[in-house]
């Protein structure tokens, strides 16, 4: 039922575009707000400010963004007095081209500025500033939180465009983790990420495998994930950690982008293919049950055909269950954007097509591998959650549903593409 209080605050109605960074910087930025007394809606409709977070990490991911502040004029015209705030990476790339080419912008505000933004709305949203204490609501996503250790990269991928809108490697605390860890447990968090553009690069008092150990001891978390680890800064530290503490999720995602040693040192990787199987060997000998999955990048300049079935070759041989694939598209100023890109779209598309279809068969294979087997599942919505190997479970009979953030034992009796049917055991807790 809804009060009244909440009827007379503002409300904010949040879209993130692009990866889980993005994401989690709207959340950050919305928790801003709420703190300023806005409540969250679901409802564009009925939005009083909309924060839309954008991404330019790949040339689609930014059409989609700008092509959704543009279908916003409309609820501007409806509503002017609302507040269009616009962050993120294509935010930080375009600065005021966004004003210019969307006049019914009111704020536009980069990915490098996150932290400051708390300040900034206090002083170009005034009126905005309501009394203090507002809650961020906690709903299905509270099982599941991500909490950000890092921002930044100091790599220099060539085709990569990250470490120009969000800048060199700034960490955060670990005590300041620990806090928000610790404040999302008592909200109701049963499973944390740790989120950064290189995580495991981590590194302030303590080392990256330190950091997952002390998250391993906070009270109320069942499980830890980490994303995106690169595979330099992965060591045996790491791996040890990853083995011996109890939440850390069996589960391995680690960006291989080709298979092709020439187009892995175009790319600036940083590795050869050689080196990455080992890296990813070390953390299966220390982690029993490990499962792997990857990104790819298709279509980068001078591709051929034989440097793709080296990509194909490589996700068989690191024996990967999923992964993330893209195509190519060249980033402004990015070293590679100086390359020609010389590898036709219609070759792209096809060479996106059959990885994508190689993943999909190595899916379904894996999927049903499990069959009979026994998985912990951790329930995000009645009776649906996830496996430690990050695919969705429903737990069968549905009746009565497991409620969320339950930690329970399933027996596999089915799947569909990518999600599988479990059998409800036992619960664990
Ligand atoms: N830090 C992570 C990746 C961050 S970007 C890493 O080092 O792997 C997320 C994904 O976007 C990358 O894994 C890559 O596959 C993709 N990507 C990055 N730049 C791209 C570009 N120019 N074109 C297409 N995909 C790109
Ligand atoms: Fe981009 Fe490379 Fe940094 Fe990943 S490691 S964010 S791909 S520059």
């Amino acid at each position: 039922m809804e009060t009244c209080e909440s009827q007379a605050r503002p409300r904010l109605y949040t879209r993130a575009f692009g990866c889980q960074m993005s994401a989690a910087d709207v959340a950050e930025m919305s928790g801003a707000l709420v703190e300023r007394g806005y409540t969250l809606t679901s409802d564009l409709s009925e939005a009083d400010a909309v924060l839309v977070g954008t991404c330019t990490v790949r040339e689609h991911a930014e059409h989609r963004a700008l092509s959704y502040i543009g279908r916003l004029r409309r609820w501007k015209r409806e509503r002017p007095s609302g507040a269009l705030i616009v962050a993120g990476c294509a935010a930080e790339r375009l600065g005021p081209d966004i004003k210019r080419r969307f006049p019914h912008v009111d704020l536009v505000t980069g990915s490098k500025s996150v932290g400051e933004f708390p300040s900034l709305i206090d002083k170009v949203m005034p009126d905005h500033r309501l009394p203090r204490g507002g809650q961020v609501p906690e709903g299905r996503r509270s099982i599941c939180a991500s909490v950000t250790v890092m921002r930044g990269c100091d790599r220099s991928c060539s085709y990569c465009i990250v470490p120009s809108v969000r800048g060199r490697e700034v960490y955060r605390p670990a005590d300041e983790i620990l806090a928000e860890v610790r404040r999302k447990a008592e909200a109701g968090a049963k499973e944390v990420t740790l989120l950064g553009q290189t995580v495991n690069s981590y590194r302030s008092s303590v080392s990256f495998a330190d950091l997952l150990a002390l998250v391993d001891s906070v009270a109320g978390i069942e499980r830890i994930r980490f994303m995106s680890p690169h595979p330099l800064h992965l060591d045996g530290p790491m791996a040890h950690a990853m083995a011996e503490c109890r939440k850390v999720a069996p589960a391995l995602h680690l960006p291989a982008q080709s298979g092709s040693d020439r187009i892995l040192g175009l790319m600036r990787r940083g590795y050869d293919r050689a080196a990455f199987l080992e890296k990813v060997s070390m953390v299966r000998r220390a982690v029993p049950g490990l499962t792997v999955t990857t990104d790819f990048l298709v279509g980068f300049p001078s591709e051929t055909d034989e440097d793709f079935q080296s990509t194909l070759s490589l996700f068989e041989d690191m024996g990967a269950v999923s992964a993330y694939c893209f195509k190519y598209s060249p980033r402004a100023s990015t070293p590679s954007a100086f390359l020609p890109d010389d590898v036709p779209r219609r070759v792209k598309e096809d060479r996106l097509a059959r990885l994508n279809a190689f993943v999909a068969g190595r899916t379904a294979a894996y999927l049903d591998s499990l069959a009979g087997r026994e998985v912990q599942v951790l329930t995000e919505e009645p009776g649906v959650g996830r496996a430690a190997d990050g695919f969705k479970v429903r737990l069968v009979p549905p009746v009565p549903p497991v409620p969320p953030g339950r930690l329970v034992q399933a027996q596999v009796v089915g799947r569909t593409r990518n999600m599988l049917f479990g059998n409800l055991l036992r619960r664990n807790a």
